[in-house]
C-alpha cells in the first residue's frame, strides 16, 4: 500500500512541475528484461515522447521535469495479446450479432474493450476479425490519431473463408450474411484479391479461417494458404490460420503461415513440423475457471476439453515450438471486464507447467517477434517505444503477478497508476 501511495504522490508532483512534458524518468527498482529472461536492478529509464531514449544507472543532470518512482516495483515491457476480438458479442450466431450491433455500436464496445486490456497492461493487441464492416481499422485510426488512448491494434479486417466462412449451414433463403464478417474465397485467385481488399481496408494483419465444421468444404489448401502468405509478406504483414486440428494446420504450416490460432488437437508430429518451421503456436487455452462459470451445458465434458487444450500447450513447449499468448475471449462474464477476462488466460499456462519466465516472454518479447515489431515494441531498450508496466513482484518467479499491473504506460504517456477496483 505504501508504495501505491508513493507512486501517486509523484505522479501529482510531476502532473504539477511539467515544464516539458515531453522529458520523462522512470526510477525502476527491478528492470524485467523477457527476452533474456534476467532483471537488473536500480535502473533509470529515460523517455522523450513515446520512446525510450536511454536506460543508466542514475538520474541525469538537471533531472527531466516528470520523475516517476517505481522503484519498489518490478518494471517489464507492456503486455501483448494476440488474438482478440474487440467489437464481437458472441451471442449465438454471426447474423444475429450483426443485426442486434451496428458498426457504431461495435466500434464503441471494442474501444471500451481495447481501453479495458490496456487498463490491465495489454499495450499491444492482435484483432483477429469479426468486427463488423472494417470496425477494426476504425479503431486502430481512432487511437492512432490520439483521439483516444488505447493499445496499439494489429488488426485483420476480414476474416478470409471458404464459402460459408464459419457458418455450420444456413438456409439458401437466409442468404450470406456471414458476408459483413467474412469474405468468402476460394482457389488461389479469389483468396489472392481478397488479401488484396483487407489490405486496401487497412488490415495490419491477414487472417484465414481453415475449419472442416465436420466436412472439407470450409478447409484451405497448401496452394490457398500460400499465395495468402505471399501476398501478406509482399505487403509486411503477417498470416495467422485458423486451424484446430492436423488436417488443417499441416497445410497452413506448409504453405507459410506465420502462427497457428488454436491448434487444440494437433499432434506431436504437427508441433514438431511447426517448430522445424519457426511457425507460432497462439493457443487460445480457456482457462478452468471460464470454463466453470460459462456454466456449459455439459461440464465434464467441457472441462476435460479444456483439460485437452493445457495438454496439448505443455507438449507444445516441451517440443519446442514458438509460443506467443493470445486470448479468444468472444464472451463477457459479469463482473470482468475484457481486460480481467484476458490475464486469467495466464492461469493455462501456469497449468500446463511453463516456466514463469518463458510466460513473460511469450506475452511480450516473442509476440513481438511474431508481429515483426520486435524493433519498436516488446523490450525495454534504447529506441522502444515507451510501452511499460509495473508489477509488486517478480513475474519471473511467478507469472500472476502479471494479473495485478499497478503502473501502465502507453507510448510514453502514463495511463495507470494504482490498483484496480475490480
Ligand atoms: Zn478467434
Amino acid at each position: 500500500m505504501r508504495k501505491l501511495i508513493v507512486i501517486a504522490t509523484f505522479a501529482l508532483s510531476a502532473c504539477a512541475s511539467v515544464a516539458s512534458a515531453e522529458s520523462i524518468a522512470i526510477k525502476v527498482g527491478h528492470l524485467v528484461d523477457p527476452a533474456k529472461g534476467v532483471v537488473s536492478h536500480d535502473r533509470v529509464v529515460l523517455i522523450d515522447g513515446a520512446k525510450i531514449v536511454s536506460i543508466t544507472d542514475r538520474l541525469p543532470s538537471p533531472a527531466p521535469s516528470t520523475v516517476i518512482d517505481l522503484s519498489s516495483s518490478w518494471v517489464l515491457p507492456g503486455l501483448m495479446d494476440l488474438h482478440t476480438h474487440l467489437s464481437y458479442d458472441y451471442t449465438g450466431t454471426l447474423c444475429a450479432n450483426y443485426v442486434e450491433h451496428g458498426n457504431g455500436y461495435r466500434a464503441l464496445m471494442g474501444m471500451r474493450r481495447a481501453q479495458d486490456m490496456l487498463a490491465s497492461g495489454f499495450t499491444t493487441v492482435r484483432d483477429l476479425g469479426n468486427a463488423g464492416n472494417f470496425v477494426d481499422t476504425d479503431l486502430r485510426k481512432a487511437i492512432e490519431a490520439g483521439l483516444f488512448v488505447g493499445p496499439t491494434i494489429v488488426n485483420a479486417g476480414k476474416i478470409i473463408a471458404p464459402f460459408g466462412a464459419q457458418q455450420d449451414s444456413a438456409p439458401i433463403e437466409v442468404g450470406t450474411c456471414w458476408q459483413y464478417e467474412y469474405i468468402d474465397a476460394d482457389g488461389v485467385d479469389d483468396v489472392r484479391k481478397a488479401v488484396r481488399k483487407n489490405i486496401f481496408y487497412g488490415a495490419r494483419v491477414i487472417k484465414l479461417v481453415s475449419d472442416p465444421r465436420g466436412q472439407t468444404h470450409g478447409t484451405y489448401t497448401e496452394e490457398e494458404v500460400r499465395v495468402a502468405a505471399d501476398e501478406a509478406h509482399r505487403a509486411g504483414l503477417t498470416l495467422a490460420v485458423h486451424a484446430k486440428e492436423d488436417m488443417t494446420a499441416v497445410p497452413a504450416i506448409l504453405g507459410g503461415a506465420d502462427s497457428i490460432e488454436h491448434g487444440y488437437t494437433v499432434s506431436d508430429a504437427t508441433l514438431k513440423l511447426m517448430k522445424q518451421k519457426g511457425v507460432y503456436l497462439v493457443g487460445t487455452e480457456k482457462p478452468l475457471s471460464h470454463v466453470r462459470l460459462g456454466k456449459p451445458a455439459n461440464p465434464a465434458a467441457s472441462e476435460a476439453n479444456a483439460r485437452a487444450r493445457v495438454e496439448r500447450l505443455r507438449r507444445a513447449y516441451q517440443i519446442g515450438v514458438p509460443l506467443a499468448f493470445g486470448s479468444d475471449v468472444t464472451e463477457d462474464l459479469a463482473g470482468r471486464d475484457r481486460g480481467r477476462m484476458t490475464s486469467d488466460f495466464i492461469e493455462g499456462w501456469i497449468d500446463a507447467g511453463i516456466p514463469a519466465d518463458y510466460i513473460v516472454k511469450a506475452m511480450t518479447f516473442n509476440a513481438a517477434k511474431l508481429l515483426k515489431l520486435e524493433a519498436e515494441r516488446g523490450s525495454i531498450a534504447e529506441g522502444q517505444y515507451a510501452d511499460l508496466i509495473a508489477v509488486s513482484a517478480n513475474p519471473l518467479a511467478d507469472a500472476r503477478t502479471l494479473a495485478n499491473v499497478t503502473f501502465v504506460m502507453k507510448n510514453g504517456k502514463v495511463v495507470r497508476r494504482h490498483d484496480r477496483a475490480n
